[in-house]
């Protein structure tokens, strides 16, 4: 926090904050090698008439330093009213999602993931639902980033584990799935960064009795690109336990092959938007089959996203990929549904004759 009592207007603030910020572009030499940090400012001025308390002045800030991380980081941004309003309602979610675990607002779905040779279910991803108070459901593209952010991301993130893999447990012990399906769990960043993370998935797949070659973890890309030496340790731990990991999304980030070849992964999950073109767009089918060939090259297991059409499942099964997911084959669904669920998915194994 920087309090400067001398600037007189807000561009001699904001030219204080411009020379801060200079001051980043610079790397810091660390044993390690050099270092670039990133710095994001929030501006906020006291007018000599109708001035802010000392904590109002001080949110002014907090909001527009949250501004400025929107735009992009190594920005700054000058408080106006306008912000107060998002920050405002920022913090009522951030409240209540601290809120939900305890009340038991959130849940999980689950997609089944079949092969496309035989049809059969092979396995689930779990994806996370929050129930809010007043009825509405939250999308997990909106609450995640902000669960992220906060570490909200590590309790929640923890629950989900011993939740997916009791769910699991439950289906194979009622013969729902074979006694081999595996459960795949989505993980953010900071919850891999977290010491505790690999104890914690240890624990939950011995407290549901779930062998560890039956979990599948799936993250981002950009695991691999921030704070990679980390993540890489915590990665051949989790390998070392059994455990598997997937890329999710492959395709949208900005991993390089080396990274891809470096790091102890297991899975390529291919990106739904490669999936869509794919019965109409050639380049779009060159491209799908080209990451199936890199993937099995690496010796990496697939699976495509998104399937949406009949189409397009088709076009996968002539380009030999091994598993598949998306709304044609079963849209998320709830717990309780799962048996009715995979009986219906019988139709797959009958396979080529099934179609639009
Ligand atoms: P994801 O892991 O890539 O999950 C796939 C998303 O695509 C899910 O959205 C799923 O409902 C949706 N989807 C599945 N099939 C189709 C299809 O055929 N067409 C279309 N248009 N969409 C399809 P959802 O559930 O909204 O989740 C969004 C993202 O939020 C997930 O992407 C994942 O990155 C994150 N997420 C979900 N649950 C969790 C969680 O428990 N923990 C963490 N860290 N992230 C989660
Ligand atoms: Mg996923
Ligand atoms: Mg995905």
């Amino acid at each position: 926090m920087v309090l400067e009592p001398d600037s007189v207007s807000d561009i001699e603030a904001m030219k204080t904050a411009e020379r801060i910020l200079e001051c980043f572009r610079e790397p810091l030499a660390l044993r390690q090698g050099d270092v670039f940090v990133s710095a994001s400012i929030g501006v906020a001025c006291s007018p000599a008439t109708d001035s802010p308390s000392p904590e109002e002045l001080l949110r002014h800030a907090d909001a527009a330093m949250y501004r400025a991380k929107d735009a992009g980081r190594n920005c700054i941004a000058l408080f106006d009213a306008s912000m107060l309003e998002r920050a405002t309602q920022r913090l009522t979610l951030e409240t209540a999602l601290y809120r939900a675990l305890e009340r038991q607002e959130l849940t999980l779905v689950y997609q089944p993931i079949i092969d496309l040779q035989l049809g059969d279910v092979l396995g689930f991803e779990a994806l996370m639902r929050w129930e809010c108070e007043d009825g509405s459901t939250s999308s997990p593209a909106q609450f995640i980033p902000i669960a992220e952010e906060t570490g909200i991301i590590v309790p929640i993130g923890a629950w989900a584990l011993i939740e997916a893999l009791t769910h699991l447990r439950t289906w194979i012990d009622a013969g729902i799935c074979p006694e081999t399906a595996s459960m795949s769990v989505n993980v953010s960043p900071r919850q891999l960064h977290d010491p505790q993370f690999v104890s914690v998935v240890s624990e939950a797949l011995s407290r549901t009795r779930v062998q560890p070659q039956q979990l599948w973890l799936e993250m981002t890309e950009s695991i691999m690109i921030t704070e990679p030496e980390q993540a890489l340790a915590a990665l051949r731990r989790l390998n070392t336990l059994g455990v598997r990991i997937a890329i999710d999304d492959f395709g949208t980030g900005y991993s390089s092959l080396s990274l891809l070849q470096s790091f102890p992964i297991q899975r390529l999950k291919i990106d739904r938007s490669f999936i869509s073109g794919i019965a109409d767009d050639v380049s779009a089918r060159s491209l799908v089959k080209t990451i199936l060939a890199m993937s099995d090259a690496l010796g990496l297991d697939t699976v495509a996203e998104g399937v949406e059409t009949a189409r397009q499942l088709e076009a996968l099964i002539d380009l030999h990929c091994a598993k598949a997911q998306g709304y044609l084959i079963s849209h998320p669904v709830a717990p309780e549904q799962m048996r009715n669920t995979v009986i219906s998915l019988e139709k797959f194994s009958q396979w080529p004759k099934y179609s639009d």
